[in-house]
């Protein structure tokens, strides 16, 4: 029977209304509304893309985003600059570092600099090691993302065996520890894992975060399986495509994401859901 799918896009609207009911309740007490900074560094249209996708969906929870679109030459100090400012301007409860960085720019060094009550991205090593630790604060978009998807179909983790293909600091490795927090047993493959398919015919739950088009081949899959495809690909058509062969994969899995639709809007919707809770944080600290 082919698998349920998980849609994204509704669970995603559902938690971007939510932000939106708790923004106008905070402005009705007379507090201000959220303050994001975005800023882009470069014009990769891919990270245009993005950008503007974030944007758009703060005017829509009355977020408010402040847009800082700096010259592909910005230099390392400049942009730490920038960041410092933000760091200490009280209107701005999150700062968001779109990556990839061009080259020239040191990306640890840019997350470190953003102050951890504002790393809305979750990606500042003061929050992963909360994450690590069982005392999550700011939590990283993408694998909280995924958690609600989980949780959206009643998945339990205990005694539930999760693996996660990529380990990357931004979706793998924090999935892991997400899916561990929630009680599941994580495997975590990369690209020195010998014999993936082994590795992924043994997953109750299983999370593919590489960028490699159909890397995960659908009869590896358990039967009855929840699959969560993370990947996003451009195909030569310029069709977006995830990492699992979906079709195939959805002949056996109970439970499938699809691409697009799927984990994207999660990520977007968390967004706007960690600058909510910087600036809550930030007012009860105040
Ligand atoms: P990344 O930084 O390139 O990391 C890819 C990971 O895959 C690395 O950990 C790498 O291992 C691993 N890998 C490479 N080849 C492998 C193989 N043959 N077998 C097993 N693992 C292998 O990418 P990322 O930022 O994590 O993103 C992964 C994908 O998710 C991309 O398609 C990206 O566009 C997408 N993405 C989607 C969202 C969303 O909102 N849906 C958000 C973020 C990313 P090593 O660590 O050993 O190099």
């Amino acid at each position: 029977m082919p698998a349920n799918i998980i849609d994204g896009k509704a669970i995603a609207a559902e938690i971007r209304e939510q932000v939106k009911q708790a923004v106008i309740k905070r402005t009705e007490h007379g507090m201000a509304a959220p303050g994001l900074a975005v800023i882009l560094v470069g014009e990769s249209p891919a990270s245009q893309v993005y950008v503007r996708k974030k944007r758009e969906a703060c005017a829509e929870a009355g977020v408010l985003s402040k847009a800082f679109d700096l010259p592909d030459n910005t230099s390392e100090s400049d942009l730490l600059n920038l960041i410092k400012q933000l760091n200490d301007d009280n209107e701005i409860d999150g700062i968001l570092v779109q990556l990839p960085l061009p080259e020239h720019i040191d990306s640890t060094t840019v997350l470190e600099a953003i102050h951890p009550d504002k790393d809305v991205d979750g990606f500042h090593p003061y929050n992963i090691g909360r994450l690590a630790q069982r005392m999550p604060s700011l939590r990283p978009c993408t694998p909280h993302g995924v958690i609600h998807m989980l949780d959206s179909i009643g998945e339990k983790y205990k005694g539930r065996h999760a693996v996660i293909v990529g380990a990357s600091n931004i979706v793998g490795r924090p999935m892991g520890l997400e899916l561990l927090l929630a009680g599941a047993t994580v495997t975590t493959c990369h690209r020195f894992t010998d014999d993936l398919a082994a590795h992924v015919a043994r997953a109750d739950i299983l999370v593919v975060a590489v960028g490699k088009p159909g890397i995960v081949k659908g009869e590896w899959v358990k039967p009855g399986a929840t699959v969560i495809d993370v990947g996003i690909n451009r195909t030569a058509e310029g069709k977006l495509t995830g990492d699992v062969d979906f079709e195939a994969a959805a002949e056996k899995a109970a439970f499938i994401t699809p691409v697009p639709g799927g984990v994207g809007p999660m990520t977007v919707a968390m967004l706007l859901r960690n600058t909510l809770q910087a600036a809550d944080n930030h007012n009860s600290n105040s």
